[in-house]
């Protein structure tokens, strides 16, 4: 298929996928190590019916763990799994995938390369007979708009197109939970935001619930009712992606999240006190050494002798934005703004900064 045909990629009328009847999903103090390497180090999670969830955190801290666990590909080394209250894994209770209800979608789409799209999505249902298996593979090819490729096989198809044959096979049985694992990073980046928006709008008609594993905040934040931020095998904080993004747990957080002005300070009067200005410390001990968190969209260029004085390093144009390097008298580094119109000024010149003080996060300092 020609790029410029994959452009433009047709899906189904909107509203026809089969809906399901979702399910609840909990995980109780779920553990996992392979051999002696620790991938989940005590997980609890209760994802409701119907909702969408993002498993989100850097390479290796256990997501796509506790997606295979979730699916039963995995048998957990403790703690337990339950599907509408039903435990599915446990100490002593193993119920296989293929008996679970759950439709899955791989980061390599894994398609069986020997048999035909339709076959491929009339593969799991394999227990209806073969004239229903087939009218509803093709009425879930239809709906990611694949139809006239049913008789095709998946190495004549673009990435997109797996992808879309991949979720029909994965939606056809209506499964009470769908398990994605980074679905969208095999895609070319120009096909990405359209099959993702396409791909929800299915995720939403099912009804089914969703996990969805990514290392991509921006794609978490697009899609995920609730984001669920894990580190080293724990959930780090769990929440809606404005949640996270406002409110942070911790550094760490704050900056998967955003490019960041780390600005170190020290506490006085229930201030961080830094060459940027103060700002609210609660809950920190008078003397001690936090660092004030500033985005670089909350760092606005001023007239010089307005604000606090600095001096523009460099400037970058971004398109819509201007990326600024400003040195701050104070600090080693320059400081990073982003800012709109801000075209006219020149580098070596004298500027003000004013600082949207709503918006600074203070955090303990990550050297304490
Ligand atoms: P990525 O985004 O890179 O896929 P992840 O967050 O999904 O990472 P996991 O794949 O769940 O993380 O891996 C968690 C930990 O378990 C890592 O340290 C990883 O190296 C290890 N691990 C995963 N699968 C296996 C395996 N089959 N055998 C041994 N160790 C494994």
């Amino acid at each position: 298929m020609t790029p410029a045909a994959e452009s433009a990629p047709r899906w189904g009328r909107r509203g026809t996928a089969g809906a399901t009847i979702a399910a609840s999903l909990a995980f109780e103090d779920v553990r996992h190590s392979y051999g002696r390497v620790p991938a989940l180090a005590g997980v609890s999670l209760a994802v409701e019916p119907g909702e969408i969830v993002c498993l989100l955190g850097p390479s290796g801290c256990g997501k796509t763990t506790l997606l295979r666990i979730a699916s039963g590909i995995e048998r957990p080394s403790s703690g337990r799994v339950l599907l509408d209250g039903r435990e599915i894994a446990g100490p002593s209770v193993f119920v296989p995938p293929e008996k679970r209800g759950i439709g899955l979608v791989f980061q390599d789409f894994a398609l069986f390369p020997h048999l035909t799209n339709l076959a491929n999505v009339m593969f799991g249902l394999r227990s209806l007979p073969k004239r229903d298996a087939e009218a509803a593979a093709r009425h879930a090819l239809d709906r990611v708009g694949l139809a006239h490729l049913a008789l095709d096989y998946p190495h004549a198809l673009s990435g997109g197109e797996q992808q879309r044959v991949a979720l029909a096979r994965a939606v056809a049985p209506r499964p009470a939970i769908l398990l994605m694992d980074e679905p969208f990073s095999g895609l070319d980046s120009r096909l990405r935001d359209s099959i993702r928006r396409e791909t929800l709008a299915v995720m939403r008609e099912t009804h089914a619930t969703c996990m969805v594993v990514t290392h991509d905040p921006e794609e978490a934040m697009r899609m995920a009712d609730r984001i669920v931020l894990m580190r080293e095998g724990t959930i780090v904080q769990a929440g809606t992606a404005d949640e996270l993004y406002r409110r942070p747990v911790d550094l760490a957080a704050a900056r998967f999240f955003s490019d960041l002005n780390e600005v170190p300070g020290k506490v006085a009067g229930g201030l961080l006190v830094t060459p940027l200005g103060s700002f609210p410390a609660p809950g920190f001990a008078e003397g001690t050494a936090a660092v004030a968190a500033i985005r670089p969209q909350s760092l606005v260029p001023k007239p010089a002798g307005l604000c606090i004085p600095g001096r523009l390093v460099a400037r970058r144009f971004l398109g819509e934005v201007d990326l600024l390097e400003i040195a701050v008298n104070g600090l080693d580094t320059p400081v990073s703004a982003r800012a709109r119109g801000a075209e006219t000024l020149i580098p070596g010149r004298d500027i003000g900064i004013e600082v949207n003080a709503a918006e600074v996060l203070v955090f303990a300092s990550p050297d304490a």
